[in-house]
Parts: structure tokens; sequence; C-alpha cells
């Protein structure tokens, strides 16, 4: 079994755009964890309000009525820039305040318990993590520190690192990162064993809530995985649907009533919610009922959507997505034909005429549902997590990781040339390195910005940071080296050095500010403040429940009087001292709403010791 003993089982989460899933290996096989709620995928959702914090199922629930302070979409922003054009195009999208930090990092700006807040990315995504956290606390009875963490295959080296922060942030001891494909993959590969001889071709077709990531991977004989390419839209997904059924519903709200609901956020917040629950249930019924009390200006709303209907309004969206499967395969120079298995990943693809289109495009090649498709990629993570931690399994053994490098890596070279060091496609972990000169006369130091993405031009791709190496001896240009060199870990984090030739002097990049990443004491501040959000969380909760039980006491108690009085007739007094010691208790509620837990509870053993006693 695990190697670092039971008490504490390495996790695998599956961190999404829209819904989270932990999983664990257990009882010799995997296990999903289910949240508080008994779900077995959590929204990727944090909301703050007046009195309390909310993360998952919660923060969902709310979001129609507090739209300004309920963060989602955290995955989008993780390790970007203010100024990336991706960036702010989804800023125009999002109800919720998006400004400009230090170093051009993105800054969320909420009010909680009345005052205003402010936090980064990877600060909101680690609200995430510490909640499967904790249900998979709760559900293994233990506490959790170690866990694999999955990414989409085409993040880049900040989105990486400042997921891993999150994880840091969360209490976690992030024991790998791997990519989203790959883990869907593996919890392939391990359900299908027999299926796979030799090397097979496997495309993964990952359609989610909000993005959509196509990946072709070879799985080889003895649990080999190796991702030959990806492509995607960021912008395609199962919230898409949503908005088309609302703006369906919208339109036929104003047919029928002359109104128009666009303006009223609650309502259509509360749509949302609604067509979302409706289109789950068109992926099993042909029809259903959107119904809503008191929409807007008081009016009710009910309407019948079949799947017909559900199907015209997105067919477009479907046909997109057949479309960049098709790119992907030309890009990778692959008939369809020879794919041997397609794996379905994502919520979106129990959508039944998803899963048509795709086995009509090949040719009634049969899909492959065996997992789960929201739960496949934290299955895998979890498969991972028991490996590196020890599991003796065979078959967990057995899997072997081979991922690539997304984007080239490389420097600034001279002029705006970007120069690659790491193609793409490069099996990782890998280190390359490459001899550059000075290019002045007498040159003493030399400026080394690098950079990651496939375009010739180095200012259209990605800059991860850039360092300064010094003491290079003075000499005519294009005479004194240095080397620079790129290493690739097995999470896809880099690490750039460079040492001058004839001195041997080095230097390692470490990549602060330039890219927004975190200093060592920033993060322990948040893991600090994480630890006491979640205090809070814990103290406003038991708070909350003191409240209500003693809400229920006065209740239960009142309604005792009642009956006694009628049924017996208990002396008049004894119900007038009890009548007023109830009465005087829902005063003092009703005046003290903020009164801290300590005060309620003992109203409450003091209100059941007078009745008690009375009784
Ligand atoms: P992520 O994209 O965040 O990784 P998931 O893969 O879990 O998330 O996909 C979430 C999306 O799947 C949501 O838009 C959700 O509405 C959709 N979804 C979940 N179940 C179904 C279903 N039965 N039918 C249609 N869509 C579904
Ligand atoms: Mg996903």
């Amino acid at each position: 079994m695990a190697g670092k003993g039971n008490d504490s089982p390495a996790i695998g989460i599956g961190l999404g755009t829209t819904y989270s899933c932990v999983a664990v290996w257990k009882h010799n096989r995997i296990e999903i964890i289910p949240n508080d709620q008994g779900n077995r995928t959590t929204p990727s959702c944090v909301a703050f309000a007046d009195k309390e914090r909310l993360i998952g199922d919660g923060a969902n629930n709310q979001q129609a009525m507090n739209p300004a302070n309920t963060i989602f979409d955290a995955k989008r922003l993780i390790g970007r820039r203010f100024s990336d054009s991706k960036v702010q195009e989804d800023i125009k999208l999002w109800p919720f305040k998006v400004i400009k930090g230090n170093s051009d990092t993105p800054k969320i700006v909420v009010t909680y318990k009345g005052q205003k807040m402010e936090f980064l990315a990877q600060e909101i995504s680690s609200m995430i993590l510490g909640k499967m956290k904790e249900s998979a606390e709760a559900y293994l009875g233990n506490d959790v520190k170690d866990a694999v963490i999955t990414v989409p295959a085409y993040f880049n080296d900040s989105q990486r690192q400042a997921t891993k922060e999150a994880g840091t942030i969360a209490g976690l001891n992030v024991i790998r990162m791997i990519n989203e494909p790959t883990a869907a993959a593996i919890a392939y590969g391990l359900d299908n064993k027999s299926d796979i001889v030799g090397k097979i071709n496997v495309l993964v077709f990952d359609l989610g809530g909000g993005t959509f990531d196509v990946s072709l991977m070879t799985i080889e004989e003895g649990g080999i995985f190796e991702v030959k390419a990806v492509a995607g839209d960021t912008h395609l997904g199962g919230e898409d649907f949503d908005n088309r059924m609302v703006d369906h519903c919208v339109l036929e709200f104003k047919r029928r009533w002359k109104k128009d609901l666009t303006g009223n956020q609650r309502a259509l917040g509360r749509l949302r919610f609604a067509c979302e629950k409706a289109k789950r249930i068109l992926s099993c019924a042909t029809h259903t009922l959107i119904e809503l009390d008191s929409l807007h200006e008081g009016i009710d709303f009910s309407m019948k959507f079949t799947r017909a209907k559900f199907e015209g309004l997105n067919m477009d969206l479907f046909e997109m997505s057949i479309k960049t499967l098709e790119t992907c395969l030309s890009d990778a120079k692959m008939k369809k034909s020879c794919i041997d298995q397609v794996i379905l990943v994502g919520g979106s693809t129990r959508i039944p005429k998803v899963q048509h289109m795709l086995l009509e495009y090949f040719n009634g090649r049969e899909l492959c549902k065996s997992v789960n498709p929201d739960e496949a990629v934290a299955y895998g993570a979890a498969v991972l997590a028991s490996k590196l931690s020890g599991n003796t399994e065979k078959s967990v053994q057995d899997v072997v990781l081979r991922d690539v490098t997304p984007l080239s890596l490389g420097i600034e070279a001279h002029g705006d040339i970007f120069n690659v060091v790491i193609p793409r496609n490069t099996p990782i972990p890998t280190s390359k390195a490459k001899v550059y000169s000075t290019i002045k006369d007498n040159q003493t130091t030399l400026a080394i910005p690098v950079y990651q993405g496939e375009r010739s031009r180095s200012k259209d791709n990605h800059f991860l940071g850039k360092f300064s190496i010094s003491g290079i001896p003075p000499a005519p240009k294009c005479v004194s080296t240095v080397m620079i060199g790129i290493e690739i870990d097995a999470n896809g984090i880099l690490t750039v050095t460079a040492s001058v030739i004839s001195t041997g002097k080095m230097k390692k990049l470490t990549i602060t500010n330039a890219i927004g990443r975190l200093s060592k004491e920033k993060i322990e501040k948040m893991v600090h403040d994480a630890e006491k959000y979640k205090f809070e969380d814990q103290e406003f909760k038991k708070k909350a429940e003191a409240h209500n039980a003693l809400e229920d006491c006065i209740y239960k108690m009142k309604n005792k009087i009642e009956e006694r009085s009628v049924k017996e007739s208990v002396h008049h007094e004894i119900l007038q001292v009890m009548k007023k010691a109830i009465d005087k208790t829902n005063k003092w509620l009703k005046d003290n709403q903020a009164a801290p837990f300590a005060e309620l509870h003992s109203k409450k053993v003091h209100l059941e010791f007078v009745c008690k006693l009375l009784f």
C-alpha cells in the first residue's frame, strides 16, 4: 500500500475551470470523493458575502444574488498578466471586478464582510483546492498533505507555477502536476489494460464547462503515455450551451409578456441556474420543464424544453468542436482511421448529440465511456499520486508518463528574434543548452529575456522572465561566450541557467516579479491568510448553528407550553414564568444578531434549564 503509510494517502485533484473533482486510492481501487453535499464534482467557485465565505456548491447556489462577489473562472486568470489580451476579453464578460496589480498581475476585487479586499487568482484557486482537501480529509478521516494536481496540456510555465503556488497556499504538498489528457488516458489505460496491445493512438476529447481540449496521445503496452499533439478552444463548453438556452428563454419571455429581462441580473442568474439543470436532464430525458416563480416583475415563468430544441440552439457550437478535432488530426498528419480509441472527458460529453456526432465522425467506432467523463481527470491524477507515494500494486507501479513540452522555450537573441532552445513536443523532463556570444566590444553583462511560444518574433510569444549575467571578461565582440541552459522537470516547470564559459561563473534564473511569481514570504503570508479564512468560516458555521439551535429551542418550548396548557391544567404562574423566559430570550436574539457562539450557546442552555425545571 501507500509507502507513506495509510494515515495520509496522496490525493488526485482535477482542478477544472468550472468544476473540480478529487479522488484517492482506497480499498485497492480509485474512489471518487463526494463533497459535503454528496456531489462528486464541486463548482470551482468562491463567494464572499456580508457574513461568510462560501466555496463550491454553496457559492454557486447564491451567485444570482451576489454576482459581483462570486468568483469563478480563476483558472482563466492564473499565471497570466493583466494586459494579456485573453484576460482583457474575459474581464468584459465577468460580473466581478479585476484590476491591474503590481508587475501587471491581475487582482480580483471583492467586498467581504463589508470590506474591500483583493485576491490573486492563485488565492482563489487555493480556496477551491482547500475545499477539495477538506472533502478528502472528511472522507478519509485523516489529514491530507500530498496531492497531484491537473493542468491543461497547453498551460505554460507561469500558469503551472501559479497552480503549484495555489496548492502550497492551500496547505498541500504538490508532489506532481499532470496534464489533464494524460490523466484521463491513465484512467482509461488502467480500466482497459487488455485492449492495449503494442502502441495505440488515443484521442482525448475533453468538452468541459468553459473550455474544449483535444489531445492526441499514444499509450504503449506496459503503461507508457505520451501526449503527441494538443488543440482546442479556450471558450467553448457547457457554459456556452447554458447561455444559448438563457437567450432563448429571454426571447420567449419577451414574446409572451413584452418585457425585457436583460437588465435584471438576478433574474438572469436564476434563469442560468435553471437552464444548466435542464440541460443535464436533457442528456437523459427527451424533454423537461423550466419553472421559475416570480422571475421578473412578479411574473411566473414556465417553459417546456425538448432535447431537439436544445440541440438546435447549439448545433453550430457542436459542429465547431468537430472542426477543431479535424484540425488537430490534420496538424498531426494523422488519419481518423488511425485512432484506436476515443476517450470522452468533460461533463459536456454526456450530451447525446455530441456523442452522436463523434460516432458519426469516426464512422461508428465505439467511444470509450468506461470512465466517468467528469471524473476521469481526477481519477488519473489519483493513480499517479498513489504511484508516487509508493503504492506497490502492479498496475499502478507500471504507469510511466512521457509528457512533452506544449510550447517551445527559448531566449531573445539579437534584435527581436526568438531563439528556440527546447522545441515544442520535446519529451520531458529534459535539459538543453546553447552557446551565445557577446554582441558588443568589451561587453561585460548579457541580458537574457526568456520566452515561451511558437512565433518567430519574441515579442509575440509569452514572456517568462528576464535575468542578466555579469562578469564577462572584456573582449572584442563575438569572442566571449555564455552558455544558456534550460531544464524542464517532470511538472513542466523550468529553470534557466547561464554560465560564462571562460570563467565558469554561473547564474540561475529566479523568475520573480517579472511574471508575477510570488516570493517565499508572500506565499507564507497567503498560507497564513488561508488558515485565517478557514478559521473564520468554521467560526461562522459554529455561530450560525448555535443561532439556529437557540431559535429552534425557543420555538419548541413555545409549542410545549401551548400543548401543556391545553392538555393539562398546568399552574398558571409556572406558565407565566416560562413564557417570560422565552419572550426575553426571543427579544435578546432579535437584538443581538451578531452575538458570539458562546453567548448564543449559554442562552440556549439557560432556557432549556428553566423549562426543564418547571416541567
Ligand atoms: P471543467 O470544464 O471545469 O473541467 P467538467 O468537465 O466537470 O468541468 O464539465 C462541466 C460542464 O459539464 C458544465 O457545464 C456542466 O453543465 C456540464 N455537464 C455536467 N453533466 C452534464 C450532463 N449530464 N449533460 C450535459 N452537460 C453536463
Ligand atoms: Mg476539465
